[in-house]
């Protein structure tokens, strides 16, 4: 949708006073919740994401089961009080879709043959929603499979990047996203750059797609420095408190 706002001036800043790479403000927290064998609570400028991580445990239905590897059930949720115009409660074709591509995303990195006919469940709540919210979500399963001490090759994380006004801006906000001319949201490997999530909304031309890419994949790993510190901190009180 266009706007008549300027969502970034002639000097390059952006509304909330970022400059085009800038990401908003990220705080994670590990191992939040008791019950859950993982967990983890995540800011990200507007948004406010909590995951669990339950399993692995035994698949039910068994028909569900695969006898080669776990399955892994990410399943994303919008709280309805999140946005501004209540959501009504429960899946819908959006959350399903972001459900689908977070799950296959987690099956890129955590090692599912070590767990034939098992089901990990990764349950993303979102509580705040202000743009980025997948991103938000699957940067904070990757810290709650940690926490769960689930085997994987690299913790995942993701970043987006977008267009407004005709820039390429990494990590969109709410007017960005609302007004803005295209989303790229990226999930990687952060070891390999190995990409496990990739989607578009809007449009860009080539070079503009490779500028977006390049900034998401730079955030991702800007984020990935402050995951790793969230599980270090985690595990370094709790070693402390022994
Ligand atoms: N949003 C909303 N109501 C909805 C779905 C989304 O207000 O039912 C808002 C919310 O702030 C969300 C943003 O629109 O973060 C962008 O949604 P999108 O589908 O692009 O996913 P996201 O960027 O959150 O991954």
């Amino acid at each position: 949708m266009k706007s008549d706002i300027e969502l970034i001036d002639s000097n390059g800043k952006r509304l909330d006073g970022r400059g085009p790479e800038d990401l908003r403000p990220i705080k994670i927290e590990a191992g939040v919740l008791h019950r859950a064998d993982g967990s983890c609570y995540l800011e990200w400028g507007g948004n406010k994401v909590l995951v669990a991580v339950y399993g692995p445990r035994e698949a039910i239905p068994r028909h569900s089961q695969n006898p080669l590897r776990a399955i892994v059930n990410a399943k994303y949720n919008m709280a309805a009080f999140s946005v501004e115009d209540r959501k009504r409660p429960g899946p819908d074709r959006r959350s399903r879709e972001i459900s689908k591509v977070i799950s296959e995303a987690l099956e890129k990195v955590i090692l599912t043959e070590q767990f034939p006919r098992a089901a990990i469940d990764v349950n993303i709540e979102v509580l705040d929603a202000e743009a980025g919210t997948r991103c938000a979500g699957l940067t904070a399963a990757g810290v709650a499979l940690a926490d769960a001490g689930i085997p994987m090759t690299d913790i995942p994380v993701s970043c987006a990047a977008g267009k407004i006004d005709g820039h390429v801006v990494a990590d969109l906000g709410k007017e960005e996203d609302n007004f803005g001319d295209a989303d790229l949201p990226v999930a990687i490997s952060p070891r390999t750059d190995e990409v496990i999530l990739l989607q578009m909304d809007g449009h860009l031309t080539l070079d503009e797609f490779n500028k977006a890419f390049d900034l998401a994949v730079n955030g991702c790993h800007v984020v990935s420095e402050i995951q790793k510190k969230a599980i270090l901190d985690k595990y370094q009180s709790a070693s402390e408190a022994e």
